[in-house]
């Protein structure tokens, strides 16, 4: 049975969850957050009477509620750079469901360098992204994005405001690029971005080529731009 590492349990996180879930993945869920009551709208796991609890102890009871067949581990945990062997090792596939740019850019690094496939997800007041990037390499989030930003221009989805149905959809997604992922098809899910204008519903997949000069990915080559290989022949006279 493969794991998903799932990190976050908000907008995108929830939907998310149940997706894998009901695929029959296994599931490690990590927040360190708190059910609150403004987030309801689009935190479909959570009713008003799990208010104050943790967010990832009321997930788990729902999923074992809805009587799927998957186990489901949890941390009450926030991603930081020295948790990351912790939370994310044993991982099949990592799924981003933060609004924090900054656990998004430590998921796609440590991913990168264990050789694992991930799903890097956010949303902004109208528009929402998903990227997959495979364990064979970049293209990776660095090749879009070349670092976080600073504390003062992260914008959390509390400030920014956001549409729980395009939160919905965001998640969903994810949840469906890491089933592609887990499945071994990294041709059809990595590549490309995946934007959506939540104003207009529309949905692109955008080309992203490999930065060559990327920081995370450039050392794990993207298959496509890697140079055929040698045949055996050729390798053993070598
Ligand atoms: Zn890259």
């Amino acid at each position: 049975m493969a794991t998903a590492v799932l990190i976050g349990l908000g907008g995108l996180g929830c939907p998310a969850a149940v997706t894998l879930a009901e695929a029959g993945v296994d599931l490690r869920l990590v927040d360190d957050d708190v059910v609150e009551l403004s987030n309801l709208q689009r935190q479909v796991l959570y009713g008003t009477s799990d208010v104050g609890r943790p967010k990832v102890e009321v997930a788990r009871e729902r999923l074992a509620g809805a009587g799927l067949e998957v186990h489901v581990d949890t941390a009450r945990a926030r991603l930081t750079a020295d948790a990351c062997d912790d939370l994310l090792g044993g991982a099949d596939v990592v799924v981003d469901a933060t609004d924090d740019p900054r656990a998004r850019f430590l998921i796609n690094d440590w991913a990168l360098a264990h050789g694992v496939p991930a799903v890097l997800g956010g949303i902004t007041r109208y528009d929402g992204l998903v990227l997959g990037v495979g364990a064979g390499g970049g293209p990776c989030f660095r090749c879009l994005f070349e670092a976080p930003p600073a504390d003062d221009e992260v914008q959390t989805c509390v400030a920014a405001g956001v549409i729980g149905a395009l939160a919905g959809l965001v998640g969903h997604l994810e949840a469906e690029r890491a089933l592609g992922l887990l499945a071994g098809d990294e041709r059809r899910h990595t590549g490309y971005l995946t934007t959506v204008d939540g104003r207009r519903g529309r949905v692109r997949h955008v080309h992203l080529p490999a930065d060559p000069e990327c920081p995370a990915c450039r050392r794990r080559p993207s298959r496509r731009a890697a140079p055929p290989r040698p045949s055996t022949e050729a390798a053993a006279s070598a």
